[in-house]
């Protein structure tokens, strides 16, 4: 029985050495609680058995001096506005300019007189003050009883700081949480499980990670795979999959589903209208769909394929076997251009097997929608295709049985919860989205849900060609696009939007469309973007479709799924813009007919070279996005990444390489594409890293609560109410608590 407080019970406050103004500080980096400041691990860790002299140093090498700073000196350049700080550090053997960007405030720090530790990358410094200089090196100020202290340390610990907290105060005071509250300290994985797994105690874990024992390897510990990381990474990513396999469980048990016959006739109609025959894996997905549909529990399912994989199709059977059982079914997708697209294509086919099926608008008629909704209410329509706007309360349904969303993921499964929450019906749910993603990202964000795969394209379909070019070379891009004009074909250009009140790329967008007419002439050039009325939106859709225009200049709405064949060109402009599923999304408009495809890539990154899987990238780029502590400016950093994002993109084709590449570069949120992905966060464990370890994590939560469904094991006491404080409210497990 536990009976000492829980660390996240106490304040940091009551640590020895923090008071309010420290307090105050911590909190600036998320450090609230004892807890807190424990799972605070360092992001860094120094090998000082190499303090070099600075007469040693030679160009290339990295290494760690150690000086007094004798100038620090700011100036802002006038190109670029950086703001540069040089720093000159002398021991006794020399002297050493460092310079940093972009942190002014390291004047403050970097008094006359201080001792430093410099550690970073040699380059040479042909117009500076000293032979040789680091660029954007780590360091640390010591103290005076540093050296001694320090002395004997060779790894040591390095931790994020704010300014006016330096890593060595944050190292002392996480010292003397490990004196305080060394008794609180507890387990909360049951025993035989931890032994089973091969993982330290949580105590040794974290005594391992603040205080590595001196023979560790110091790459195995900068890489934070020791097994002290892999046990804390584990524990979080554990926590959170108990709370989504007891999310799943619930759903499955709370409420009854509807038990779908696979036996009706429509079913058996259903094949013989069907323009062509199924590939294998959308034979195998409408089986695992059917499986779920025919089980008495609800079904939670998320379907997963890239663009032009015919999904589509997969929703229609599910749609069909409801209606064949007698049930509604809603079709719902993130726009209205996109819902009326579900509604023209889907529509032939439901006339061909009498299903009725009626499309919900935003803009529609009073009469025409009072219509609409009575049979929706009277059971007479029985499909439903809209935008998300059919959860809203008007719109009553005789007997809804199946709810599809094609929604581009955007929501999580946190937001899953709080709209089940709200809704009166459980009908079945079938979640599509066209953007693959990575494994871990989808047993997290869609944690909730079963997985299902298409990972084959129907026969025929062709790989795109994909260029760069630079911005000054868009005449080369535009004569290829000329030339696919002029055989007949159409084109996409697109301008990004990144927020619709972003006045300056909508007036790009219009000039652009302007400007390409005059170009293009006598070629036709439509506009499309998201100011448009609806009706508009439409007319010009329609238009395109049937090459009443050639050029379609539009911002990113066709990312969201348009289907013309005779398309051929996609051609995007400032491509940096862009995360790789976005772009990804966008080159599967073209090349869905018999013509070979174009994707025409312009960007204002300079030269990039092609990609190669052993291209460095760059230790800078990748240090100054994850950890804060930039080495190179901010609009460095992003330039790089964006360079290897496009390279990479040229390069390859395979959605799920590129996912797992976006989610590398620029994390979990960007491959989603949702600013919500920050409630879901992990200190440690990292899901662009730690694949093996959440699989583990989810079979063992799965296995522990197959166990002991409601936890209710006295060794599984603690893991409950852990995962329970973490989760329960956000996912809304109220009801076990
Ligand atoms: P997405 O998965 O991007 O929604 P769609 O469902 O729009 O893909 O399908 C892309 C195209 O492939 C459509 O034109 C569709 O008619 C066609 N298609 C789908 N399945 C098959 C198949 N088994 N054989 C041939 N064509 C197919
Ligand atoms: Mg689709």
């Amino acid at each position: 029985m536990v009976t000492q407080p829980r660390l996240w019970d106490i304040p940091i406050q009551f640590v020895k050495g923090v008071g309010p103004r420290r307090a105050r500080l911590l909190e600036k980096l998320g450090i609230l609680t004892v807890e807190d400041a424990l799972w605070f691990v360092p992001w860094r860790y120094d090998d000082r058995l190499e303090v070099l002299p600075i007469r040693n140093l030679l160009p290339g090498m990295k290494a760690t001096i150690k000086g007094r700073v004798e100038t620090c000196r700011v100036n802002t350049t006038s190109r670029r506005r950086l703001v540069v700080v040089t720093v000159l550090v002398r021991d006794e053997t020399g002297v050493l300019e460092c310079v940093f960007f972009n942190q002014p405030y390291l004047e403050k720090m970097f008094l006359r007189g201080v001792s430093v530790l410099v550690s970073g990358a040699v380059a040479p410094n042909p117009h500076g003050r000293s032979p040789l200089m680091m660029k954007g090196p780590q360091y640390e100020l010591l103290v005076a009883d540093d050296l001694e202290n320090e002395a004997g340390g060779r790894i040591v610990p390095v931790y994020h700081e704010t300014y006016g907290l330096t890593s060595k105060q944050i190292r002392r005071i996480i010292q003397s949480i490990f004196e305080q509250y060394a008794q609180n300290l507890y387990e909360i994985l049951p025993d035989d499980l931890r032994k089973q797994l091969g993982f330290p105690t949580l105590s040794d874990a974290l005594s391992a990670v603040h205080c590595p024992d001196q023979a560790q390897s110091v790459d195995l510990l900068n890489q934070q795979a020791t097994p002290a990381h892999q046990r804390l990474a584990f524990e979080e990513l554990f926590l959170l999959q108990l709370a989504l396999a007891t999310k799943r469980h619930l759903q499955v048990t709370a409420t009854p589903g509807i038990a779908f016959s696979k036996h009706n006739v429509l079913l058996g109609k259903l094949e013989k209208v069907l323009p062509f025959s199924l590939t294998t894996a959308q034979k195998r997905v409408i089986h695992e769909i059917f499986q779920d549909m025919n089980q008495s529990t609800c079904m939670n399912r998320l379907l997963q394929g890239d663009v032009g994989c015919g999904k589509t199709v997969v929703a229609l059977h599910a749609m069909v076997m409801a209606c064949g059982s007698g049930y509604q079914a809603a079709l719902m997708a993130p726009t209205e251009v996109l819902s009326e697209q579900h509604y023209w294509s889907l529509k032939p086919l439901f006339e061909g097997l009498n299903i009725s099926c009626v499309l919900l608008k935003g803009g529609q008629g009073g009469r025409d929608r009072a219509a609409i909704l009575a049979g929706i209410q009277s059971g007479d329509v029985q499909v439903v295709v809209g935008t998300h706007a059919l959860l809203q309360p008007d719109v009553q349904f005789a007997k809804l049985g199946l709810v599809i969303v094609d929604e581009q993921h955007k929501f999580g499964v946190l937001q899953r919860a709080a709209l089940r929450e709200k809704s009166l019906w459980q009908p079945d749910v079938l979640v599509m989205t066209a953007t693959p993603i990575p494994r871990t990202l989808a047993m997290t964000w869609y944690g909730d849900l079963d997985v299902s795969v298409i990972d084959e394209f129907p026969p025929g379909k062709k790989s795109i060609q994909t260029k760069l070019f630079e911005a000054k070379n868009r005449s080369r891009a535009h004569q290829l696009l000329r030339n696919e004009l002029e055989a007949g074909r159409q084109a996409y250009v697109v301008y990004p939007l990144v927020e619709p009140s972003e006045k300056v790329d909508l007036l790009a967008a219009i000039e652009a469309a302007d400007h390409l007419r005059e170009q293009f002439s006598p070629f036709r050039v439509g506009l499309l973007h998201g100011r448009l009325p609806s009706r508009e939106k439409q007319a010009v859709m329609s238009k395109f479709q049937q090459k009443e225009i050639d050029v379609l200049v539009a911002t990113t709405v066709v990312e969201v799924g348009l289907d013309v064949h005779n398309a051929t060109v996609m051609l995007i402009e400032h491509a940096e813009r862009f995360g790789l599923a976005q772009l990804h999304q966008l080159r599967g408009r073209v090349g869905r007919g018999q013509h070979q495809g174009h994707c025409l890539l312009i960007h204002a990154l300079g030269r990039i070279p092609p990609y190669n899987q052993q291209m460095s990238f760059t230790v800078e780029a990748s240090g100054g996005l994850r950890q804060g502590q930039r080495s190179v400016s901010p609009s460095e950093v992003s330039q790089a990444t964006a360079r290897r994002r496009l390279s990479v993109f040229a390069q390859c084709d395979d959605g799920f390489v590129l996912a797992e590449e976006d989610l590398k570069i620029r994390g979990p949120g960007h491959v989603l594409g949702v600013k919500q992905w920050g409630e879901i966060t992990f200190r440690v464990a990292d899901l662009a890293r730690d694949v093996s370890l959440l699989t583990k994590a989810r079979q063992v939560a799965g296995e522990l609560l197959y166990r002991d469904p409601d936890l209710s094991f006295p060794e599984n006491q603690l893991l409950k109410e852990t995962f329970l404080r973490k989760w329960g409210e956000k996912l809304m497990l109220g009801s076990i608590g």
